[in-house]
């Protein structure tokens, strides 16, 4: 097998910034991609949040320039200096554009950086720049959402960087709802010629520019994280949020892969997180693991066969806490408890406390950001709730899998390349899965979902099966490999590379 090298930018990845779950993406792929014999290195910026005594950063060069908004943009290149890490990360330093509290937003306004699109058109260059000044000139640049979407723009047409023309491009779209779009005096800080600014060119969308459609543009080939969600983003607005046209345009060249699971990180039987260990053949611990989830979130210790319902997200529109507003009164009047944790929008900020206030019996409602509670709550809950109205791919279902934390979720996107409904009679699925983005049909799962329960021989058995599923990033990684083949045989270097 042909070896590839591979440089993967990502604006967030685990175990360094995390916003998302493109965080745990990039986190885990390199490892796999390392696995299978590819040399990767993964580009992303240095947030204040990287602390770099962690992670023995070292200099790779303080000396480095990049162009943005017109200006010549001093940087400095670092590298993770950790012994024994898995894998390379370059990390760009630019402390004006990247030294702030939060990695995309300003958190005394709430609202995006107003400079985001001067940000990241920055560090595509800086990446680039860091390329040539290291002579790491790779087979494949593997890009990720909006925020490295100009990477592939100005490897194709930047006058600045003629050695990257021929170099292949694969853009990964985590979220089709982020497009970062920007006003079209934007366009100048790109510094491009001003005839690139067209609706029949790659930058232009609706009079804005917007860095997502460039990375679909310029890419040789496009995927996203489920192929439910590759095909859902070309049917309508409601799924591809205006950008179903420019895909469909694109549909040879867009594919589904399924993110997978780092089971190092995610995994019950070795989880450094929770108070006891568990595995299909020795459930134990996760009896322990609920009362410890009892006693931390203040719920009361009411009888054990009262099953909770957990959930851990981004509160926004997305995930579909509207259903859970509509039919709240009704979950909370059956024999159940809930555990939340969740930032996002203040609308349901504000929702969920009200809950909590109104059944605090019933609902705990954790607001912030805490991946050891969110270990916690996948390993001490019965079920998982994900009512989501899109998701590219989702990873908590997954994660809940491994727990033996049984998802009830809506079929879309990824969500319904992942679980199956179950079949009591004949003993088939691993979740419960409602098609209608509908609060009443949200309910009726809800409710056969405890229904299920009380038999806890079926349960278990529903347990064990969902916990001896793999969606480890073995399988996901070989495809992405195929992607990259592909986008090399596109790319002007196919012959070169593949020889
Ligand atoms: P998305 O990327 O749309 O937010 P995913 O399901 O793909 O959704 O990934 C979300 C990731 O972020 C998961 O790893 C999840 O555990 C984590 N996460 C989301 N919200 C929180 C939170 N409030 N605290 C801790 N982890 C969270």
């Amino acid at each position: 097998m042909h070896s590839f090298k591979i440089l993967l930018v990502s604006p967030e990845a685990v175990p360094f910034a995390k916003t998302g779950g493109l965080a745990d993406v990039a986190g885990a792929l390199p490892k796999a991609l390392k696995a299978l014999g590819h040399d990767i290195r993964l580009a992303m910026p240095l947030y204040r949040q990287i602390d770099k005594s962690k992670y023995f950063l070292r200099e790779v060069d303080s000396n480095l320039s990049a162009e943005a908004a017109g200006r010549k943009e001093s940087f400095a290149l670092y590298e993770d200096g950790r012994q024994g890490r898995a894998f390379d990360t370059w990390f760009v330093s630019h402390p004006g554009f990247f030294d702030r509290p939060e990695l995309y937003k300003d958190p005394s306004t709430g609202q995006d950086y107003i400079d985001n699109e001067e940000r990241f058109a920055f560090l595509a260059r800086a990446v680039l720049e860091s390329c040539r000044a290291t002579d790491f000139m790779p087979d494949i640049v593997h890009c990720n959402d909006w925020q490295s979407g100009l990477i592939p723009a100005f490897m194709k047409v930047d006058p600045r960087f003629p050695e990257f023309r021929e170099i292949a491009t694969l853009l990964s779209i985590h979220n089709i709802g982020y497009q970062g779009n920007f006003p079209a005096t934007s366009f100048q800080i790109l510094g491009l010629d001003d005839s690139l600014f067209q609706p029949d060119q790659g930058f232009e969308y609706w009079g804005m520019v917007s860095f997502l459609k460039a990375g679909i543009w310029y890419s040789d080939i496009i995927n996203t994280v489920s192929k439910r969600y590759a095909q859902e983003i070309q049917t309508s607005n409601e799924f591809g949020y205006g950008f179903e046209g420019i895909l469909r345009d694109r549909a040879g060249d867009l594919f589904g892969v399924l993110n997978g699971i780092d089971y190092d990180v995610w995994n019950p039987a070795k989880d450094e997180l929770i108070p006891a260990k568990f595995k299909p053949e020795k459930l134990e611990g996760k009896a322990k693991c609920k009362n410890a989830l009892r006693r931390k979130t203040k719920l009361p210790m009411v009888r054990k066969d009262v099953p909770i319902i957990g959930i851990i997200s981004r509160l926004a529109d997305q995930k579909g806490f509207d259903l859970l507003a509509e039919v709240a009164d009704d979950i909370l009047a059956l024999d159940l408890q809930m555990v939340i944790l969740g930032t996002g929008d203040k609308k349901y900020h504000d929702l969920f406390i009200e809950l909590q206030a109104k059944y605090p019996k019933k609902l705990s409602v954790t607001l912030g950001f805490d991946n050891e509670l969110a270990h916690l709550i996948e390993a001490g809950s019965d079920m998982f709730l994900m009512p989501s109205r899109y998701e590219p791919c989702g990873l908590n279902q997954m994660y809940s899998l491994k727990y033996g934390t049984i998802p009830i979720v809506r079929e879309t996107g990824g969500l319904a390349d992942t679980i199956e409904n179950v079949n009591p009679a004949r003993g088939t699925g691993n979740g419960f899965v409602f098609r209608k983005y509908d609060s009443r049909e949200m309910l009726n799962a809800v409710k056969f979902a405890l229904e299920v329960y009380r038999n806890k021989a079926v349960w278990q058995e529903i347990m064990v099966r969902a916990m001896r599923q793999d969606f480890s990033w073995e399988k996901s990684a070989g495809e992405y490999v195929e992607l990259y083949r592909k986008a090399i045989a596109k790319s002007g270097r196919g012959a070169q590379v593949a020889g």
